[in-house]
């Protein structure tokens, strides 16, 4: 492929800037060359979005939902190029983009180009005053500044634009540095489906450039930022002005195994939660929590299916496991896993990849963990890898005791036959989003986001598209008839 991209700035592709080359996670050669922007172009970029505010923020929801329609079907048109930079730039499965990040992207901004969902304005009564009404108006809130992670660029692109855009706000999007190539093909889609200049400026930077640049702008009017726990809280007390945030964080998610679970189904979904995306998800489900009646037996097939699952080069369609996206990352699994089991974990399983997988690559062996105590980093913090750490519980409440002894909570998955039990442990579960006998699976109408360290506020969903507005409420007076009332507080005549 090596394209070579610039930076949208009102509608405009500009190259200036210091080039980087990136190399593909999968064997380590060359595939395109992004122009980095600069605080400067930052500014220009928010300038952009702040100008075309004005008109795009007074079109109306069909206009805006045609437009959006019209670049879901442009995508669409493309999906194949999609799925394979996606892979090339993440070292992710390219069955895994071919069949789930770009389909389910495509099918997202679909959903937001033709939700009813979305409400304009609601009436209301107030039941203190009769004789009066309220009228509550969904307004966008201005420039938005979006910030993404390198794990599901594309997913995060779309999930970053279609809701603020839908919502009538205008976006600086900046896709992480190690992973832009998706959003700067995104980029120039929205040209084509003929979005106006300005209304959505997309820039390739460093966290601490065009990151920080958009958190400091007093022309920025909300940051929706998805990363790191610790880039968030840094985030939040860097911020200047007065600005609304939201923050999709980090997680460690329990998946929680009853003994009258469908076994095959259970094992199929607890490797799916880890080993999807080489564990490189926020709501990977990094912590198994076995009944114990069942614990060896559960094992010992995820073993076997683990076994088989196959490694290789990530752009063969028949390869199951991703490569590992970054290098700090793959340095960041390994000292983690060796510390934990430094600290006393026991290296129950970890596959042999070194023979299978391209050299020049980064790749990390799929390993799951026993004997992990909670008190050591592996147990509590995430990894943001192929690492699974499997821990056993007894009785019902000890189940969600473990589960919820975590300041994270983004997501879990229980897994039961008996549905009024499961649905009962998925209610008591400290977390955005619980499957029951399912994990991972997505759908742009429900909200996701996390309870304690994962996050404020919600994504996708109604829930979602609210977060990029403000509402405006009028007051009116349809009768008159309160008037004496209320005026005789300070009117004595
Ligand atoms: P990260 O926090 O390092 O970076 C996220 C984004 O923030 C990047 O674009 C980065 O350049 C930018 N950034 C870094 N420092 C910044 C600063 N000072 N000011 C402004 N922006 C800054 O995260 P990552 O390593 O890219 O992604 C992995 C993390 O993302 C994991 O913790 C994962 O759980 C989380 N994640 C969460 C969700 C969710 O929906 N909750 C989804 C995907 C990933």
């Amino acid at each position: 492929m090596n394209g070579r991209y610039g930076n949208f700035i009102s509608g405009q592709e500009d190259f200036e800037g210091e080039e980087l080359v990136l190399k593909s996670p999968a064997d380590g050669t060359s595939i395109a060359t992004v122009a980095l922007a600069t605080s400067e172009k930052t500014k220009e970029a928010i300038d952009a979005a702040s100008e075309a505010f004005g008109k795009w923020s007074k079109t109306s929801l069909p206009e805006r939902q045609a437009l959006l329609l019209k670049l879901a079907e442009r995508v669409q048109s493309r999906a194949e190029d999609y799925s394979q930079l996606e892979s090339l730039n993440t070292g992710k499965t390219i069955r895994q983009s071919t069949l789930m990040d770009i389909p389910l992207g495509i099918e997202h901004i679909r959903y937001f180009a033709t939700t009813k969902d979305f409400p304009i304005s609601r009436e209301i009564e107030h039941p203190e005053y009769p004789g009066t009404r309220g009228i509550v108006q969904y307004e966008p809130i201005g420039v938005v500044g979006a910030i993404a992670p390198w794990n599901v660029p594309f997913l995060m692109a779309v999930w970053k634009l279609a809701p603020p855009l839908l919502a009538g706000n205008t976006v600086v999007l900046k896709p992480s540095h190690y992973t832009p190539l998706t959003a700067l093909e995104l980029a120039r889609d929205i040209k084509e489906a003929g979005f106006p200049d300005g209304v959505v400026n997309t820039l390739t930077g460093r966290g601490s450039t065009v990151g920080e640049t958009l958190v400091s702008s007093p022309k920025v009017n909300m940051i929706s930022f998805t990363g790191s726990t610790s880039t968030g809280e840094k985030l939040l007390s860097s911020s200047k002005g007065v600005k609304k945030f939201t923050l999709e964080l980090g997680g460690k998610s329990p998946n929680i195994v009853f003994e009258d679970a469908n076994l095959n189904k259970a094992v199929n979904g607890v490797l799916f939660g880890i080993y999807l995306n080489s564990g490189q998800l926020c709501e990977s489900g990094s912590r198994l929590i076995v009944q114990a009646s069942i614990r060896e037996k559960f094992l010992s097939i995820l073993k076997e299916k683990l076994e088989k699952m196959r490694a290789g080069n990530p752009l063969d369609m028949e390869t199951d496991l991703s490569a590992i996206t970054t290098a700090e990352q793959k340095k960041k699994i390994e000292s983690m896993v060796d510390d934990g089991v430094k600290r006393g974990a026991t290296m129950y399983y970890q596959k042999q990849i070194a023979r299978v997988v391209p050299a020049g690559g980064m790749y990390y062996a799929p390993t799951l963990l026993t004997e992990v105590s909670n008190d050591i980093e592996i147990g509590r913090e995430e990894v943001f890898g192929p690492v699974l750490v499997a821990l056993d519980f007894e009785r019902e409440d000890d189940a969600l005791d473990i589960a919820n002894d975590t300041a994270y909570g983004l997501a879990a998955g229980v897994w039961s036959k008996d549905l009024d039990k499961a649905k009962r442990i998925a209610s008591r579960i400290e977390a955005g989003t619980v499957w029951v006998n399912e994990y991972h699976l997505l759908s742009a109408a429900a909200p996701r986001g996390g309870f304690k360290k994962s996050g404020i506020g919600r994504e996708l969903g109604l829930e979602g598209m609210l977060e990029f507005t403000q509402t405006r409420h009028i007051f009116v007076n349809e009768t008159g008839e309160i008037d004496d009332v209320a005026y005789g507080l300070v009117l004595s005549e």
